[in-house]
């Protein structure tokens, strides 16, 4: 710990720029400045935006990256060694930029580094897709970022990053190491921008494949897009939203189950696909266990993750802030808030809360913040629950609570869900070993960081 916060000190004051990174000269947009969402007064550096006109520039630039796989695989596997050497600055980044505390900014690096290796390690070509559009999102601005990135030029594809337009000085940071590690000018070029920027790169015909991670509100969106400009063949690869649940019966460990609820549902401020938003504890058990569950939330440290210790940080901006804070408001005004926390002053912090709701049903979206929802279930009603929450239409994680065996055999068979924890917290990615990915509304597949997810970004995808 002291060593990576001392690690991080240089950069408390430092003041980063993102502009856009392309291969030739071309018009670019207005310059604004990036604010840390968790300290107003903190000015982390300015943004020159791309514009269409840039985005049109950088297509007409675009390369494939020819080298041989092995030269590509050294690279990337440079570049994560570069990630790893600059680790003060990129906690320092995610924490004033994205509102990451230290063990947030820790597994994410760690994530954005094991995607580089991972996919060097199966670096392969020669028959790319050709030019890629990787739009990503602000909640893992440097490990979805990076993923993307990794896997399109293992497979010798020329990369147009787009980053979200909250998270782009980490994102050009990360550009600028994988540059600095070989990466050719014209095979990854980087164009920070809002909705208006990614939609002029999904309608260009440059473009021969899109990744993407993002709502799936964006994902139908670009789907529609790809469908009327580009060749309705084109990969689209896309992460998305979750309406994700976890069943608690009362066979469950009490202690085990409570820290895997408060680390799915508020870590990160909830600010995650995969995170837990609506759990369904058994009957019996349910008020006893609801009191366990809201004492942990009472220990929880809510505050500027700069600060070591802090557990919740803030929304990412004012609106999500808003909008996280009208949701549970109305909730609240009918009477269905069960517990919520108090907030500190300053930034854009929002309340871990719990609402009671009869089930996943009365969910009709996923709010992205630390908003639990309890519903209660009898036993014999398992089945009822699972076809509910199947009946969300998403399918991205599902966690489940008990000590009966043919119960988790049972459970797992029916549930669909792209990834499902037993006994344990429910999160993203684990490289090489937990692929990561979800179903119906949640995603097209294949999963990211398993060993499917490659052939997507070739021409002719090998059998899998
Ligand atoms: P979130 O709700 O998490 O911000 P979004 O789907 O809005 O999710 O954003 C994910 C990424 O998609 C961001 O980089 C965003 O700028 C981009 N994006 C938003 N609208 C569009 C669009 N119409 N076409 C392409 N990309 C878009």
């Amino acid at each position: 710990r002291a060593s990576i916060e001392a690690a991080r000190k240089p950069f408390a004051m430092v003041q980063w720029s993102a502009e856009p990174m392309v291969a030739s000269d071309p018009e670019i947009g207005a310059t604004d400045p990036v604010i840390n969402p968790a300290r107003p007064g903190d000015t982390v550096g300015s943004v020159t935006w791309a514009t269409t006109d840039t985005v049109a520039a950088a297509c007409a630039a675009a390369k494939p990256w020819d080298a041989p796989a092995a030269e590509r695989a050294a690279v990337l596997n440079k570049a994560a060694d570069l990630y790893e050497a600059h680790y003060g600055e990129v906690f320092a980044l995610l924490a004033r930029e994205a509102g990451k505390s230290i063990p947030d900014a820790v597994a994410e690096l760690r994530e954005a580094v094991d995607f580089l290796r991972y996919y060097a390690a199966r670096s392969e070509g020669p028959d790319p897709q050709g030019v890629f559009a990787c739009i990503s999102p602000w909640n893992f601005p440097l490990a979805i970022f990076t993923g993307q990135i990794a896997a399109a030029l293992a497979t010798g594809n020329a990369v147009l990053a787009k980053p979200a337009e909250q998270t782009p000085l980490i994102a050009h940071r990360a550009a600028q190491l994988l540059h600095e590690a070989g990466v050719p000018k014209t095979a990854l070029q980087l164009l920070p921008g809002a909705g208006d920027v990614g939609a002029a790169l999904t309608s260009n015909p440059a473009v021969k494949g899109v990744a993407f991670t993002g709502s799936t509100e964006t994902a139908q969106i670009i789907h529609r897009s790809i469908a009327k400009h580009l060749d309705p063949g084109t990969p689209f690869i896309a992460e998305t939203g979750g309406l994700n649940a976890m069943i608690v019966d009362s066979t469950a460990l009490p202690e085990q189950a409570v820290q895997a609820i408060v680390e799915s549902a508020f870590q990160s401020a909830g600010q995650r696909c995969s995170a837990l938003r609506c759990l369904y504890v058994q009957e019996d058990i349910a008020k006893g266990f609801t009191e366990m569950l809201t004492g942990a939330m009472d220990a929880l440290v809510i505050g500027d993750p700069w600060i070591y210790g802090t557990d919740v940080g803030p929304a990412i901006d004012v609106e999500a802030r808003d909008g996280i804070i009208s949701y549970v408001d109305a909730a609240e005004a009918e009477g269905r808030v069960l517990h919520r926390l108090p907030l500190p002053g300053g930034g854009t912090f929002v309340p871990p809360t719990l609402i009671k709701v009869s089930g996943i049903k009365d969910m009709e979206r996923e709010i992205f913040g630390p908003v639990l929802h309890i519903a209660t279930f009898k036993s014999k009603d398992i089945d009822k629950v699972i076809d509910a929450i199947n009946a969300t239409g998403y399918g991205l994680t599902f966690g489940l609570q008990t000590r009966i065996d043919d119960r988790v055999q049972h459970v797992s068979e029916r549930i669909e869900a792209g990834n499902i924890y037993v006994n344990r917290n429910q999160i993203g990615a684990i490289v090489g070993s937990q692929p990561f990915g979800g179903e119906g509304l949640s995603g097209t597949g294949p999963k990211a960081g398993g060993p499917n997810y490659l052939a997507r970004f070739r021409k002719h995808p090998a059998p899998s």
